[in-house]
């Protein structure tokens, strides 16, 4: 583990617009987003894109989610 680099880490409440609510870690303590695992179509399977993916790992940079 590098320190540093998330100088502010901390548990983040996620707010989607569908109404999930779901807690991940981020420099921010709340985010609003419009999409979720929940209603997203990569996640629900009726959409399978390249772009799906790649908004995936925009959020998930934007945000600081790091994959396990
Ligand atoms: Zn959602």
């Amino acid at each position: 583990m590098r320190e540093g680099i998330h100088p502010n880490y901390q548990q983040a409440t996620v707010t989607c617009n569908c109404g999930n609510t779901f807690v991940t870690g981020s420099t921010k303590p709340e985010i609003h987003v419009e999409v979720c695992s929940k209603c997203h179509s990569f996640y629900t399977g009726q959409q399978k894109t390249a772009a799906a993916r790649g908004r995936i790992d925009k959020f998930n940079k934007k945000y600081g989610v790091e994959s396990k």
